[in-house]
């Protein structure tokens, strides 16, 4: 639509999942998990019970405490620090209020706001409605590494927080200890604050390990993380998420949580605090049986002549496709992607679409999804070896 309205932008995986009915492609796009690989019964009755006999009105502003004490408990287990499940611990819609109220809480008019690019798609709108300003520093493929220089010359004065994506969306990248250090310490000497989108902190495949700058030494104080029960269980439809962190920043972002949504299901948190405790052994075989797709599916679109870039975690998988155009083809990525949509009967995301400013992007990296059935998986490789 034109309109005199807004000015913010169309979200890719709206755009793609719309093409991908229309044409009844299969949609390799959008990141959810079919429902076959959808989280543990147990917190679907237990949701259900819990509307059965629990109250059904407002539950507490920042979250029910069973839900604050489970992620209290979650985050000393998995990161080593201890957490005061009541002033430190916030329930939100979803990862993408939590990171809307982080913004809107921690953030004031001038401020800057160093991000990595590719990035996911709702950062940087809502950075800029809080009045700040974006500063991107590139990943660059095939390993998505940052250079130390340039991601200090992002920062000055004005850099109130940092937002790194670790496991990163959507490269699949595992940031490392030593790249951490280095972030941790710009934080530190620019009297900076961090938000950590980790809401894939469990998909990180085995022989890596996911490090949250939350650890670091003397970042606890500077980071707040942020999860989500759609990537924990492969409940996408839940839209339970969280931040933790110190408790000044923690209720900055309650305080514009009051204002965007101001609660969250109540029978949801209840089941997500069970899933929590009771289901680890979910969310610790999400890295193995993601490992197994991705390897698998890494083979085919090698062998169809795809070149598949590495990644240690997530259930994502970017591919260059050059080797699949003739010669002296200009195709681009969103070109590629509505071709195979409409002829080749898969829908896939393309990577310059995490790239607020496409001139810098990659032209021809492509985003699967690996979080399908290995059925779905199989057809769509065979719509693929058909097409090409
Ligand atoms: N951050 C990243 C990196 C994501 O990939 C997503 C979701 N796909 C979100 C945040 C939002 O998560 P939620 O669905 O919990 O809102
Ligand atoms: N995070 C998901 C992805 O990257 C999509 C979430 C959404 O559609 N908003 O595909």
């Amino acid at each position: 639509f034109n309109s005199t309205f807004g000015g913010l932008p169309t979200t890719i995986f709206e755009l793609m999942s719309q093409l991908a009915a229309r044409h009844g492609s299969i949609n390799l796009g959008q990141g959810f998990p079919d429902n076959e690989l959808e989280g543990p019964a147990s917190m679907k009755e237990a949701a259900y019970q819990s509307m059965l006999h629990d109250s059904n009105q407002y539950p507490p502003m920042v979250g029910v405490p069973e839900l604050r004490q489970a992620l209290a408990e979650h985050s000393e287990r998995y990161t080593g620090l201890p957490l005061d499940w009541q002033s430190q611990v916030l329930i939100t819609s979803g990862a993408t209020e939590a990171l809307a109220a982080a913004f809107l809480g921690l953030l004031e008019p001038g401020d800057e706001v160093v991000v990595f690019a590719p990035l996911y798609d709702s950062y940087i709108p809502i950075i800029r409605r809080a009045g700040a300003v974006p500063v991107v520093v590139q990943l660059r493929a095939p390993d998505w590494s940052f250079d130390a220089a340039e991601l200090a010359t992002a920062f000055n004065a004005k850099t109130k927080l940092i937002v790194v994506n670790t496991p990163h969306n959507p490269s699949g990248k595992v940031f490392s200890r030593a790249e951490l250090e280095t972030i941790a310490s710009l934080v530190q000497e620019h009297d900076a604050y961090a938000a950590l989108d980790e809401v894939y902190e469990h998909l990180v495949y085995p022989g890596y390990e996911h490090v949250s700058l939350r650890t670091l030494p003397g970042m606890a104080e500077r980071s707040i993380r942020i999860g989500s029960a759609g990537k924990t269980f492969s409940f996408t439809a839940w839209k339970v998420g969280w931040v933790t962190g110190p408790a000044p920043m923690v209720q900055a972002a309650a305080k514009a949580h009051q204002f965007l949504t101001f609660t969250v299901p109540a029978a949801l948190q209840r089941a997500v605090a069970r899933g929590l405790r009771e289901e680890r052994s979910f969310y610790e075989g999400l890295g193995p049986m993601f490992l197994k797709k991705r390897e698998w599916l890494a083979a085919k679109l090698t062998a169809i002549g795809f070149k598949v870039l590495p990644g240690q975690g997530t259930y994502f998988l970017t591919t260059d496709f050059s080797g699949l155009l003739p010669e002296n083809s200009t195709e681009e990525d969103v070109e590629f992607c509505s071709r195979l949509t409409t002829e080749g009967g898969i829908t896939l995301i393309p990577v310059s679409a995490f790239y607020e400013d496409r001139t810098t992007a990659p032209k021809r990296l492509v985003r699967f999804v690996i979080c399908k059935t290995d059925a779905k998986l199989q057809a769509a490789v065979e719509k693929l070896e058909a097409y090409f």
